[in-house]
């Protein structure tokens, strides 16, 4: 005896009566059931059910209202429930949500369930695919299989907050549409189990075993739950029409359900429930309903044990005579196949019975709702400016989609904050409002090119997280207040304001643009003078002849000297090894007298770059190296130099695993992990960080390539090739105009147009760089033709599709936030204008954030998931206390 099931909708046959009455609602207290697509302000009772609708204007403000095919319609269809003869769709947006508010509030249980009939409502005969999530989780993919197929998604969640978003995805496989929404408030101490994490529970299968028809629906089911019929061939249907007592174990079937039972035909058999899911990691609720509705004779007893996949999990069990108990398992069964079998013990006279079963699958909450004061901070935002933009459901949530100009802060543990807020150009009018104050974990807020008006106000110096304001192209009075003015001055904050609230009235203005371009002057004069002096102490310390000495086989900053072309010869044996090749020339492996290796550059004749280029990268290292004391454990050493009789020589510490670049290639087969790649990042960061702000004056590297990031042989990554470096004024805002250089894939664009140079230009191949650590893919991807990493990345991006984007040589070995976070990191590094571009030393803490995500995935990874036990627990409501023996399994496997 079986029953055989398998994953799928349940269809419903709605029996109603198409007719529009006025809605009387009274006793469905806390029900919200929603006909979408309905004429705005239409309220009616389907009479079948009894139940109140209402269309959808309250819950949604995107979509527009369809009527499904007339082939399909009354009275074609005579039996169409009439939620289902409109729909409301979505063309437009990726994410469309209805907002439920039950009244039961937050902390509160409910069922929920949508209804979507396509019907070929757009006469394009292609039912469409879509996601459906339930606030920042997956609930279901829906999809039909023809176009008259009705899929009714049943899920019993908990609200976590007043709001319970129900959001429909546009996954590119046709526009998204819903027919009908409904919500029911449950007894929360029902369908409750311990996960030890949250969970929603997705409807499998409901049966009202022994019935031949369709039961429950408001009113015989106070929840409104839909009970299918069900009797296997070798069961026998049993019933009674004397009252069920159900109204104490919080289940409350309905009487119909409770009353119809069934037995096995052949008395020494047990009662079997099969089904299969395809994935082996599905878990599963089963809850089993009991009641006996045969007056038994004295002595004669009904007692049975129930198991799952052959391990007895509940038993010895007798029902009680019209009392109706609910059995459920604590722990979720886990598994592709699953095996419940009832079967009576060895001294009971009677077979089992079953009166009705739920399955359902177990859906985990992983994400979180957005915290709620940035929530009630962004709808504040949305109602006073009365923002176009398509913020629907939670803002942050999910990670997927969050609204459009929004960047948030994601953990396993707290809600997630906004942490970057992107109104530029969205027609903002009126004051700034004090809402946005109150979005504290703000790093970033562009509110440029609108109408704002007012004041700059004092408020926002409550944003102290805030890295980056832009104020620019508004009609803003007075002047920035000073605790921000502050604050950008300190290097804390970049501030974008128009002049006149720099200094705090429209006058100014003149006066501050003729300075500007004076100050630059003088600076590039200084700089000019800084540079001559710098080489005029270089010659004399060099002929002065400084000695070498070794510190734990480090070379230090006085170390550097200048060596023969025979010592050269000798220290490469006659250039035996190449190492690599570059713009210069082949690189050997050399080893000093010392024993300590070395990388040798060679300048050959037919170097495609030039003395001039060797000269640079000559002149900035000793610029840096004697006088500026640079030494970097990120940056590779500068050992020395040879320039005999046009052989023109760079000698550095050596660094054994070679360049990143090949690290990451197809080719080769040595996959680096998350960790790994975020480590190097953080390598490079901190040598940039270095150069841009450890250096006075700052240097630009100006060639930040994979080929120029060297890997030591535990790894440690180092910055390479100064070859292109370019000492700058460091007044931090000024530039210098220079002819640019560069590699292709990494050049920054605006520095390509202006030829105006800045500590931002290496910023951006920083993110060309993480670009590429992130996703395994070279900067110029050599298809059919050649496609640049950001324009390769930038559909993923916007689908958000981050596990796609990733390597897949990682195989989703990491932690998807700090993908995430890695991600929209290099894609601020790699912003087209300099200004929305972070500086280094922003960057590094943020690498850092998401390499902590990622060790913390691994420490979960090793304390692994606890190992509990499997038992059935017992919901009655039968006033006695039932003998019950809670048996465990000490394994779950899938068979
Ligand atoms: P270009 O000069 O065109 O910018 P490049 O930066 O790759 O190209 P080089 O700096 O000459 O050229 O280096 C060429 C290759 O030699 C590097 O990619 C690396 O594999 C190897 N190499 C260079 N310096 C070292 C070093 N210090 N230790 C180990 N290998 C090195």
């Amino acid at each position: 005896m079986m029953v055989e099931m398998s994953i799928g909708s349940i269809r419903l046959l709605f029996l109603c009566i198409l007719t529009a009455i006025p809605a009387n609602g009274q006793l469905q207290t806390g029900f919200i059931s929603i006909d979408c697509g309905a004429p705005a302000n239409f309220k009616y009772v389907d009479l079948d059910t009894g139940i109140s609708y209402e269309s959808d204007g309250a819950y949604t403000d995107t979509g527009t209202n369809r009527n499904i095919s007339s082939d399909y319609a009354y009275p074609n269809n005579p039996n169409l429930p009439q939620p289902l003869s409109d729909l409301r769709s979505f063309p437009q947006g990726n994410k469309n949500c209805y907002t439920l508010r039950p009244a039961a509030g937050n902390a509160s249980l409910y069922l929920i369930r949508a209804s979507f009939f396509y019907a070929n409502y757009d006469g394009l005969n292609d039912p469409p695919q879509f996601d459906l999530y339930l606030d920042a989780n997956l609930w279901i993919t829906v999809k039909f299989s023809n176009v008259s197929d009705i899929v009714t998604p049943e899920i019993i969640s908990f609200a976590s907050s007043e709001a319970i978003y129900v959001c429909l995805m546009n996954i590119g496989a046709g526009v998204p549409f819903i027919s009908a929404l409904e919500l029911r408030p449950l007894n929360s101490l029902t369908y409750d189990s311990e996960y030890g994490k949250p969970a929603s529970l997705l409807l499998f299968q409901r049966l009202n075993v022994g019935s031949t028809k369709i039961s429950g629906r408001y009113n015989d089911d106070m929840y409104d739950r839909v009970w299918a019929p069900y009797v296997s061939p070798s069961w026998e249907a049993i019933n009674t029409s004397l009252a069920v007592n159900t109204n104490e174990n919080g289940y409350e079937a309905p009487p119909e359900v409770i009353q119809t039972a069934a037995r096995p035909r052949n008395a020494s058999e047990p009662l079997e429930l099969r089904w299969t899911s395809s994935n082996a990691s599905d878990q599963f609720l089963v809850y089993l309903y009991f009641a006996e509705v045969e007056q038994l004779q004295k002595n004669v007893s009904r007692k049975f044990n129930i198991s799952w996949n052959g391990s007895q999990i509940f038993g010895p069990f007798s029902p009680r005579y019209l009392y109706s108990a609910t059995i459920s398992n604590s722990k979720a069964l886990v598994g592709g196949e699953h095996r419940i079998v009832i079967y009576k013990t060895a001294d009971s006279a009677l077979p089992p019975i079953l009166n009705a079963v739920e399955i359902y699958k177990v859906r985990l909450l992983d994400e979180l709702l957005t915290n709620s004061e940035d929530v009630n901070a962004l709808l504040s935002v949305k109602t006073t400016y009365q923002i176009k933009k398509n913020w629907a459901g939670d803002p942050c949530g999910p990670k997927k989609f969050p609204w459009e100009g929004l960047a948030c802060n994601y953990s396993s543990s707290i809600p997630p904050q906004v942490i970057y807020l992107n109104l530029s150009s969205s027609r903002l009018n009126a004051a700034i409002a004090a809402a946005f104050a109150k979005l504290l974990s703000l790093e970033s807020l562009d509110l440029s090119n609108n109408s704002l008006t007012g004041p700059v106000p004092e408020f926002l110096e409550e944003l102290k997280n805030l890295k980056y304001l832009n104020l620019r192209g508004n009609n803003l009075s007075g002047a920035v207040p000073k605790a921000l003015l502050e604050r950008s001055n300190a290097g804390l904050l970049t501030l974008s304001v128009d002049e006149q609230n720099l200094c705090g009235s429209a006058s100014c203005k003149r006066k501050k643009r003729i300075v500007i371009p004076v100050v630059s002057s003088v600076l590039s004069v200084m700089a000019l003078f800084v540079t001559l002096v710098v080489l005029w102490q270089l010659r004399r310390k060099w002929k002065s002849g400084t000695v070498s000495t070794n510190e734990g086989g480090r070379y230090l900053a006085s170390e550097k000297r200048h060596f023969t072309y025979p010592e050269v010869v000798s220290m490469t044996n006659n250039f035996q090894t190449v190492i690599g090749k570059g713009g210069f020339g082949d690189v050997y492996l050399g080893i000093m007298n010392e024993g300590i290796q070395v990388a040798v550059k060679m300048l050959s004749a037919s170097s495609s770059q030039g003395p001039r280029e060797f000269q640079t990268e000559l002149l900035v290292h000793l610029q840096a190296e004697l006088l500026m004391r640079i030494h970097h454990k990120n940056l590779v050493s500068f050992i020395g130099y040879c320039d005999e009789s046009n052989n023109m020589v760079l000698i550095y510490e050596y660094l054994a695993k070679g360049n990143l670049k090949n690290y990451l290639s197809d080719c080769d087969s040595r996959t680096l992990s998350w960790e790994s790649r975020l480590r190097i990042a953080m390598d490079a960061a901190q040598g940039l960080e270095y150069l841009h702000h450890g250096c006075k004056p700052p240097i630009v590297h100006r060639d930040v390539k994979t080929s120029n990031i060297l890997l030591s042989e535990s790894m440690e990554a180092k910055i390479a090739d100064f070859g292109l470096s370019k000492v700058i004024p460091s007044d931090g805002l000024s530039h210098m105009t220079t002819s640019v250089v560069g590699t292709t894939g990494y050049l920054d664009p605006e520095y390509y147009i202006s030829r105006k140079l800045n500590e931002k230009s290496d910023v951006y191949s920083f993110g060309i760089v993480l670009l590429e650590l992130i996703t395994g893919q070279p900067a110029i991807i050599k298809a059919e033709m050649a496609v640049h990493i950001l324009e390769w990345a930038s559909p993923f991006i916007q689908r958000g599709d981050i596990l796609d984007l990733v390597d897949q040589r990682l195989r989703g070995d990491f932690d998807e936030s700090s993908a995430r976070r890695a991600v929209e990191i290099a894609m601020a590094c790699a912003a087209s204008t300099s200004l929305h571009r972070p500086t280094m030393s922003y960057v590094l803490p943020e690498l850092k954030h998401c390499l902590e995500m990622e060790l913390s995935r691994g420490l979960e990874r090793t304390a692994g998931p606890r190992d509990e036990a499997i038992s059935m627990t017992v919901s009655t409501s039968s006033p006695e206390i039932l003998s019950t023996n809670f048996d465990s399994m000490s394994a779950i496997s899938p068979r």
